[in-house]
């Protein structure tokens, strides 16, 4: 069997895996990003990680056709450049990983956005399996997306396409980093529904989650966590971000029209209490011909993948 090196490279952690063409993961090394320390510190633990995560596995070195890595930022994917920062990585900007990789490790590499990478995971190995176009939504401390059309990855010209989290559903919303104003971002990621929780909760609702913590240090798991054990509060909170979340995906279902939408991310562990208003939101708004043969789902593969994601690059780059 071929096997691949893997790296999901986040802005705390890296993971390094070796992944067979089957999508077994045979071996695992991490470590921490420390990101402050610059660009050259970050690509020496991404050595380390996978030469360790080699080690294990005990693979023979022939037997591994290549390296795949994701990372947060814009990539040029076909040249392996980052065009733009990787949030917290100084001196991401610029670089050829594709170039520093393949000296490091000596084989073929591939590099892709991190929301890419991990929705090719889905795609090939999970969720999204069979499926003939797919949007993956990753909700997280902020929200990441990715769009696949018949098999292939959309990048767009400037390598910047399935950034949905910067889609508007206010006008006159509040004012995100983007520049942007109302960004669903505001609304459905993690801090964003502990603000709302946290909001509700200092102005005394009535809620388990006045319980569970100070509301400064209210986070979307302590809102699922109540929402599981029957908090109407909670429960409306998610219920909210998640019909806000279809009304972007009911136009994003418009414009392409895809068999499967995919919820990953750790705010996704809501569940259905984030699903079940998205499906409903989508179903009401999306015209019918768009949604007949539509699926939206919750992610299979959880933190793994984006490691799977970068193997998939790998297997579909390399000819076998
Ligand atoms: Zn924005």
């Amino acid at each position: 069997m071929r096997f691949a090196l893997a790296i999901d490279l986040g802005g705390t952690k890296i993971a390094a895996a070796i992944v067979g063409e089957d999508g077994t993961i045979v071996a695992h090394s991490t470590r921490p990003t420390e990101a402050q320390r610059g660009g050259d510190w970050v690509l020496n633990r991404i050595k380390e990680a996978a030469l360790e995560a080699l080690e294990t596995s005990k693979i023979h070195p022939t037997q591994l056709v290549g390296v795949g890595m994701g990372t947060p930022g814009v990539v040029d994917a076909e040249k392996g450049i980052m065009l733009s920062e990787a949030v917290n990585i100084p001196g991401w900007k610029g670089r050829n990983l594709k170039a520093e990789l393949e000296r490091v490790l000596g084989i073929p590499a591939f590099i892709e956005n991190d929301a890419n990478a991990a929705g090719l995971g889905e795609f090939v190995f999970g969720a999204g399996k069979g499926a003939k176009s797919l949007v993956f939504v990753a909700l997280g401390t902020g929200i990441g997306g990715a769009v696949i059309i018949n098999g292939e990855l959309i990048h767009g010209v400037s390598f910047a396409a399935g950034e949905l989290g910067h889609i508007s559903v206010d006008p006159n919303g509040l004012k995100c980093g983007c520049g942007n104003y109302g960004c669903i971002e505001l609304y459905a990621s993690g801090p964003a529904i502990a603000q709302k929780a946290r909001e509700f909760v200092l102005a005394g609702v009535s809620t388990k989650l006045a319980s569970m913590c100070s509301p400064e240090e209210l986070t979307a798991e302590h809102v699922t966590k109540a929402a599981q054990e029957g908090d109407f509060l909670a429960q409306s909170v998610l219920a909210e971000s998640g019909r806000l979340l279809g009304v972007v995906l009911a136009g994003i279902v418009n414009l392409l029209s895809p068999d499967c939408i995919v919820i990953g991310g750790g705010v996704a562990q809501a569940g259905d209490w984030l699903l079940e208003p998205i499906r409903w939101e989508v179903k009401r708004r999306a015209l019918p011909d768009a949604t007949k043969d539509l699926q939206i789902v919750p992610a299979a593969l959880g933190t793994n993948a984006g490691v799977l994601g970068a193997a998939a690059l790998v297997f579909r780059s390399v000819q076998g």
